[in-house]
């Protein structure tokens, strides 16, 4: 995902030179979700004073609802696993379309190698990111919301920021440090030029709360349900309060055919994957339909010193797996060790950095190895037929649980997974090559078109 060094030397446009004097907080934390709640929870629990800028007012509408059993020792260590467990539903597993068994199969995570948890939850994001911001406050950090921070300045003394708030007034806040967690909208990495979009790895994603959806039944009903089709994947979150959450995300080709249309565009998409029409029967649409794009991307460098990057503001990979939530607060924790450690020794700050991307780098790499595989013929075969051959299976279920950074016997076993995957490939080259070929064409035709943008309709 990164290119070259991941870290900078003193950065940023014209020095805004004050007093030392001037440096009202110690740490700016710059987005008030997951990634920014935790590291900033996290570094006011060390004594630094900290100051955690949003830019909405939660509770506010944010995709990405589904997490990861390996959530759960980052909620522990954050203290806030009792009030995840009271917002979120559980979730045991993810299921997928199956060529062997009738329906689908599912992925339970209490099959993972050394399992840290045997389950995850499903949230809904307005809740759960109100919860963290909150329980951030709670810990002692200056909480604001409603204000954009902007024009971040970098000089020998510290860092400066504009904070814009709603009624348009201006302020500038003065730090020791700035943690940039401002998600997609990737402030510094716009701001000094470091994201660089992947270009075969382009979609855009349309979605919407459904009420009536059919949930699968028993232990599964928690599922996230995950079915492949000609132009994409789509996913089923069932959430704690009987909403289902269900989402479509679509090559740049096929979205031209939507010339403008909301949400029966995404209807007409779902009912031709007929198991998800099935379950969508009774189904009504509850609340906005919205849709975003979903373009991969990564910041390169993505440190220098006195900032760092955290959560989606350092990288983005389709959201197949649920890996988002996970590695922003992974990410944000790590964040906040460095924060804290280089600026009690500067001199050790570089070196911190260094090893905070590439770990960061490490986690990122195995994920997205299956991730832009995943609709490929090969790996559809493999998913949907699963054969346990030295416990390849259980390696796949904990990187589905998002075990990345430890080695729990995982890497070895992903090794043999992606050889298999090989051997699979070659036995059915026609059906790869055409299907390379199909979006090899689309990819060409998207970049002279161009696909939707931004938000909710
Ligand atoms: C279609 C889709 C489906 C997804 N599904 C999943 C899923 O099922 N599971 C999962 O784990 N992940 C999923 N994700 C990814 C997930 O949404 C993100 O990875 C996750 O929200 C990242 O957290 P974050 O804190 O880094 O960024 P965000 O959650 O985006 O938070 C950033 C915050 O910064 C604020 N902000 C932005 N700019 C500024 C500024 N200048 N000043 C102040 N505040 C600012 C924003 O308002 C926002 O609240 C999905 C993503 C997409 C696009």
């Amino acid at each position: 995902m990164y290119h070259g060094g991941l870290i900078a030397g003193l950065s940023g446009p014209r020095p805004y030179m004050n007093s030392a004097n001037d440096l009202r907080f110690d740490v700016l934390v710059a987005g008030g979700g997951p990634a920014g709640s935790t590291v900033a929870a996290l570094l006011a629990r060390k004594g630094l004073k900290v100051k955690l800028v949003e830019r909405d007012r939660h509770p506010r509408f944010h995709i990405g609802e589904s997490l990861l059993p390996m959530n759960r020792p980052i909620f522990e260590r954050l203290g806030v696993l009792e009030k995840v467990e009271a917002i979120g539903k559980r979730k045991l597993g993810a299921d997928f379309q199956s060529a062997s068994v009738k329906g689908y199969g599912t992925f339970l995570f209490s099959r993972s190698l050394r399992p840290t948890a045997p389950y995850a939850w499903q949230v809904r994001r307005d809740q759960f990111d109100e919860m963290l911001f909150r329980h951030a406050a709670e810990q002692g950090v200056d909480a604001e919301e409603g204000a954009h921070v902007q024009n971040v300045r970098f000089d020998e003394l510290g860092v400066s920021a504009e904070l814009r708030s709603e009624n348009g007034g201006t302020e500038v806040i003065r730090s020791r440090y700035f943690v940039d967690a401002s998600g997609r909208d990737t402030l510094l990495g716009s701001q000094l030029k470091l994201k660089r979009k992947h270009p075969e790895h382009q979609s855009a994603a349309l979605f919407a709360h459904f009420r009536n959806a059919m949930h699968r039944p028993g232990d599964d009903a928690g599922n996230i349900s995950i079915y492949r089709f000609a132009q994409g994947w789509i996913w089923m979150i069932p959430l704690p309060d009987g909403l289902m959450s269900v989402g479509a995300v679509c090559w740049p080709e096929y979205l031209k055919q939507r010339r403008g249309r909301g949400v029966e565009f995404l209807l007409e998409t779902l009912s031709s994957v007929p198991d998800v029409a099935d379950r969508l029967r009774d189904a009504e649409v509850e609340g906005n339909f919205h849709v975003t794009g979903n373009y991969s991307y990564a910041c390169n460098p993505i440190a220098g010193r006195r900032w760092l990057l955290t959560g989606d503001a350092i990288a983005f990979v389709d959201p197949i797996f649920s890996t988002g939530v996970y590695l922003a607060m992974d990410s944000a924790e790590q964040a906040a060790e460095v924060v804290a450690q280089s600026l009690r020794d500067p001199r050790a700050e570089a070196r911190l950095q260094k090893r905070y991307g590439r770990r960061l780098q490490a986690g990122l790499q195995r994920f997205s190895w299956f991730i832009y595989r995943f609709t490929s013929p090969a790996m559809a075969q493999m998913f949907s037929s699963p054969r346990n051959f030295l416990q390849v299976e259980e390696a796949v279920i904990s990187m589905l649980a998002g075990d990345v950074f430890r080695d729990q016997g995982v890497r070895w076993r992903l090794f043999v997974f992606r050889m298999l995957y090989r051997i699979t490939r070659l036995g059915m080259l026609g059906k790869e090559r055409a299907a390379a070929a199909f979006r090899r064409r689309q990819i060409r035709e998207s970049f002279s078109g161009g696909t939707t943008s931004q938000d909710h309709v």
